[in-house]
């Protein structure tokens, strides 16, 4: 047998289905399909990028300009036609109020105007045109490991945080 028979892989590799942060950009709309409760975080806006608030010894606070964003599993589609993808779904916290309460998993559509400083908006139960499901529906999963590779924490630094809260 030739080397290269025995090394050579003849299948293309398989896709990774890597699950990303999702913040909606100015001006678009998608469809989503959250799966669970989100998990709320106040955040510092630090080194051009975002540090969650740790809390009691916080090194960032305090800080006026604290914000809250949350996060949630969720399935999303730029276009009905095309193939969901999983994401971590971030939200502002409008969004979050119509949210909170809603029973799991719900539908909503969510939109962003043009320019930077346009907030995100959520229509719960709404959909555009019915989005192509390949399989079934994910189970939740849980958003804190991810975030805490985000944001660098370490492991278990969240969840800490967010049961003491
Ligand atoms: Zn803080």
């Amino acid at each position: 047998m030739d080397l290269w028979d025995r090394l050579e892989v003849s299948k293309k590799p398989a896709k990774r289905d890597e699950i990303k942060l999702f913040r909606l950009r100015p001006g678009n709309t998608v469809q989503a399909l959250l799966l669970a409760k989100v998990v709320g975080v106040n955040l510092h806006w630090h080194n051009q990028s975002s540090m969650p608030c740790l809390g009691t010894g916080c090194v960032l606070c305090p800080d006026p300009d604290r914000y809250y964003r949350s996060y949630s599993p969720a399935m999303i589609w730029d276009r009905p036609e095309t193939r969901g993808i999983r994401v971590v779904l971030e939200l502002n916290e409008e969004c979050t109020l119509t949210i909170f309460d809603a029973d799991l998993p719900t539908w909503a559509v969510l939109m962003r105007g043009i320019g930077d400083r346009s907030p995100l908006e959520l229509r719960i139960g709404s959909i555009v045109k019915n989005p192509t499901i390949n399989g079934d529906i994910p189970e939740p999963w849980d958003v804190r490991p991810f975030l805490e590779r985000l944001w660098k924490l370490k492991r278990g630094a969240l969840r800490i945080h967010s049961e003491s809260a």
